[in-house]
């Protein structure tokens, strides 16, 4: 079993803090929700987790089975298990998907050590199977005028052909119409097992109603204000987040 531990993070823009003292553990198996208005630093969080050059991490620790990540490169990251599907992907004119993958995987390879290309044709073509993509989708390049929903729908491939430890989805949801949703919250439901552990960072309750988490935590200015389980979600779908901001007043 791995363990994804955030413990106390401070995380800051230029001179700016933005996440103020965060803890969080994700276990493998586990769904975890992270929801907060904008502008709460939920997507801060998550580059922050992955190594993203622009935030600075002040304080605290990330821990990936016990091991800080903190002095790891993205790229070392990426391959000891931590996954970041985007809220907005990049393109990469010029690079098929299939390609893309590829590289990802071949990083994953000791030096000299030759990916199959036939074997790893036959696991991508299970996988798009799986998340019904289209095999011609393969020779398009990477988000190159994607539909948001094609974006979403190649960042779970991704995540399926590179099947890490730690998914961090940053609102998945977001850009997606309700078929497109349903794919994608599919997609997600059949990688769900004993090896993921998943935090999902999502706005909105709508997705939670496809997949549902094992716990729910609420981000408000840099930190966690609440936790529970699915019902507080639904709460949270009821009264809005104004409902906790003057919970937190009164505390
Ligand atoms: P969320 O994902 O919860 O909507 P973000 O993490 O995107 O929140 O943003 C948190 C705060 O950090 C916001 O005030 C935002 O304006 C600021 N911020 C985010 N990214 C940058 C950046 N690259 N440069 C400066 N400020 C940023
Ligand atoms: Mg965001």
């Amino acid at each position: 079993m791995s363990s994804l531990e955030i413990t106390n993070l401070h995380v800051s823009i230029g001179e700016k803090e933005i996440v103020k003292g965060l803890s969080l553990t994700v276990n493998s198996g586990e769904v975890h929700a992270l929801m907060g208005p904008n502008g709460t630093g939920k997507s801060t969080l998550s580059k922050a987790i992955i190594g993203h050059p622009d935030y600075t991490i002040t304080g605290g620790d990330v821990r990936l089975d016990g091991k800080s990540v903190l002095q790891m490169e993205p790229d070392e990251r990426a391959r000891a298990g931590l996954f970041l599907a985007f809220q907005y992907p990049s393109e990469i004119p010029g690079v098929t998907i299939a390609n893309f993958i590829r590289a990802a995987l071949q990083a994953r390879h000791a030096e000299g050590e030759e990916l199959d290309a036939s074997a790893y044709y036959k696991r991508l073509y299970q996988k798009m199977d799986m998340l019904k993509i289209d095999r011609k989708f393969t020779s398009r390049a990477v988000n190159a005028g994607f539909s948001g929903g094609e974006k979403k729908r190649c960042e779970i491939l991704q995540m399926a052909m590179i099947e890490p430890k730690f998914a961090l989805m940053d609102e998945t949801d977001s850009g997606l119409d309700i078929d497109a949703l349903k794919i994608v919250s599919e997609g997600v439901n059949q990688l769900r097992g004993p090896g993921l552990g998943v935090l999902m960072i999502t706005h909105y309750q709508r997705l939670l109603n496809y997949i549902v988490p094992d716990h729910v935590h609420v981000m408000w200015d840099g930190r966690i204000v609440r936790s529970g389980d699915k019902s507080l979600a639904v709460e949270l779908e009821a009264k809005g987040y104004t409902w906790v901001k003057k919970e937190l007043a009164h505390a």
